[in-house]
């Protein structure tokens, strides 16, 4: 395609691919291959010295795999992107790339259960500390970055009290100390949020949640500077080897092409849902980032283009009653993971954060009665009817 730039709503369906190139063919060919044959040895040799373009081999690359890379580049503005088989694989990989023993990583006041895991192997394998802050203020930020700290690693909104980080106040410090800035943006997608245009340097998906929007695939994309992504490429993910199938970029690319339109249409229902579960008797509190009581909201007005499919609340009661909430529940399905057309309920505590030591959970705001829901792409009118139900017979 030639005529750039095109919108966002275009890019998502056309961007990393030219038909032309494949007979024709409208839609991205999957290469379900393992590996690619060379003309003759020379062709062989120079592939593998990096002196020809070309593929060698599925784990070091897969034109598929390109095209999702080179769309999901695109849609966040960056220079490259990586797919890879989890998001756990791609934090994974950009954490070990850019730490090393003796480092300090700085992360928001709250990041994904299994991320957090994760920190927690460095800290005891290989003595990289970690440390979280509410980066509320330039002084706060300023204090806890050590001669040490090697990045900062954010997570907004930050799963599941949809507390947010100024992407633009952290970049600007951190540029300023030379330290590179990771965002985990999988619960804004880059149609509503683009980090790397608010100055941070890598930024990462779960792209098993709205890039995929489907339920059916596990898959992480990471999108940052050519010379950054090509060294991820070339250790941490060629010899870690958490590589994303051709299949499951295939997949992806289907589903990305709603990406827009599916936004909008979570958005709204969480929304509308917003409207009703803040003014229910049995709910305690409220944590959305569209509320505009929310002590955020500012924040979300200046980054995101809206306030995404997410929100969580509390029941009045004991764990047991938000349990029993869950249970009487009938559209609305229980299980972990967002960004499906389902909408999906869990409870943090016991689920997706129950490896985090409670005292740790307590801090961050996820109570024994907090809920959370990912707003699927049902009729509001129904999600709503459910909700309405389930709340009358606690
Ligand atoms: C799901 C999720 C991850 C992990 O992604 P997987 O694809 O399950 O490995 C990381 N960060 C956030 C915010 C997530 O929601």
């Amino acid at each position: 395609m030639s005529q750039k730039p095109f919108h966002f709503e275009t890019e998502v369906i056309h961007s990393g691919y030219s038909s032309e190139k494949y007979e024709g063919s409208l839609t991205p060919p999957l290469f379900q291959t393992a590996t690619f044959t060379f003309d003759n040895a020379l062709q062989g040799e120079k592939r593998f010295a990096g002196q020809e373009e070309g593929f060698i081999y599925s784990r070091l690359g897969n034109p598929t795999v390109k095209m999702l890379e080179d769309r999901m580049a695109a849609l966040e503005k960056g220079e490259a992107g990586l797919a890879f088989s989890s998001g756990m694989a791609a934090v994974s990989a950009i954490l070990v790339a850019l730490t090393k023993s003796g480092d300090h990583i700085l992360c928001s006041q709250g990041v994904y259960g299994c991320t957090f895991g994760f920190l927690e192997l460095l800290k005891e394998k290989y003595g990289i500390s970690h440390q979280f802050s509410l980066m509320d203020s330039r002084e706060e930020i300023e204090k806890n970055i050590l001669p040490n700290t090697a990045c900062i690693y954010i997570e907004t909104p930050i799963n599941p009290t949809m507390k947010l980080v100024d992407l633009a106040l952290v970049s600007k410090i951190a540029r300023e100390e030379g330290i590179p800035v990771i965002v985990d943006n999988t619960f804004s997608s880059p149609y509503l949020q683009q980090p790397l245009l608010l100055g941070c340097d890598v930024v990462i998906h779960s792209a098993t949640k709205y890039i995929c929007g489907h339920g059916d695939v596990i898959a992480g994309i990471a999108v940052g500077k050519k010379d950054f992504m090509k060294k991820v490429a070339m250790t941490t993910q060629k010899d870690i080897g958490g590589i994303m199938s051709p299949f499951d970029a295939w997949l992806l690319l289907r589903g990305l092409k709603t990406l827009a339109v599916r936004m909008d249409r979570h958005c709204e229902n969480t929304s509308k849902l917003f409207g009703f579960l803040k003014n229910h008797p049995k709910v305690e509190t409220i944590f959305y980032p569209g509320d505009e009581g929310h002590p955020d909201f500012p924040i979300m007005k200046k980054q995101m283009k809206q306030a995404g499919g997410l929100i969580s609340f509390s029941i009045k009661g004991t764990k047991e009653t938000a349990q029993e909430f869950m249970d009487k529940l009938n559209l609305i399905k229980i299980a972990v993971s967002l960004g499906d057309s389902e909408t999906l309920i869990q409870h943090p505590a016991t689920m997706t954060h129950a490896v985090i030591p409670a005292e740790e959970r307590v801090k961050m705001g996820i109570s024994e009665t907090l809920l959370r829901l990912s707003v699927g792409l049902e009729s509001w009118e129904d999600l709503q009817a459910d909700l309405e139900q389930a709340l009358s017979a606690i």
